[in-house]
């Protein structure tokens, strides 16, 4: 990770500068559209818009915390506003490595929709709105999912040493999908999850 002054050890308090995420203090993390082909249902709308542009979808700024089982890892993430087709712009989501860690998300601004499931096919989805916070239980895969017109930014920390596992989703989908029906979210089936 890059040299940034965060102090581990002893403690620190930072600028958060939550209008731009981290931008004085971190490096974000992009991700474009070109880096998420397979991942929206509708695979000839997403290969139209990337003929057009590559936009960025999401972004989220980590702090490069230690690898240690008591640590806390904490960041922001930005998704920004658009779709797929009906399908709009989401995180790729993950498992943690360590699959029974949970994770606390707080949304600064924005509006969307955190997906979640687990292994054993529970599936479930909270409201991401400011000031809500969102309590992801461990074993449970979670994904972003920004309804929508501004940047949704969200506040997250989970302990240091869970690790991320994008592979599962990459490859499986997540069983639900939220798409634009008549102006407003809604939450459908999957027809392509494995
Ligand atoms: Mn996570």
């Amino acid at each position: 990770m890059s040299a940034a002054p965060f102090d581990w050890d002893r403690g620190f308090a930072l600028d958060f500068a939550l209008a731009d995420g981290l931008s004085r203090t971190a490096v974000s993390t992009k991700r474009r559209l070109s880096q998420m082909r397979g991942m929206y249902s509708d695979g000839a709308a997403f290969e139209a818009l990337l003929a057009k542009e590559d936009p960025l979808v999401y972004e989220f700024y980590e702090l490069g915390a230690p690898d240690r089982p008591g640590g806390l890892a904490f960041g922001t993430s930005v998704t920004y506003p658009g779709r797929v087709g009906r399908e709009y712009f989401m995180t790729k989501g993950h498992f943690h490595t360590i699959l029974d860690t949970a994770e606390v998300y707080y949304c600064l601004s924005g509006q969307g929709v955190m997906l979640m499931e687990n292994p054993e096919g529970d599936v479930t989805q909270a409201p991401l709105t400011p000031g809500q916070a969102v309590y992801v239980p461990g074993r449970f895969a979670h994904r972003s999912v920004n309804t929508g017109d501004t940047p949704l930014v969200t506040f997250f920390v989970f302990r240091g040493d869970a690790g991320h596992d994008y592979g599962t989703i990459e490859e499986k989908g997540f069983r639900n999908l939220i798409v634009e029906r008549d102006g407003a979210p809604q939450t459908v089936g999957n027809p392509r999850w494995k």
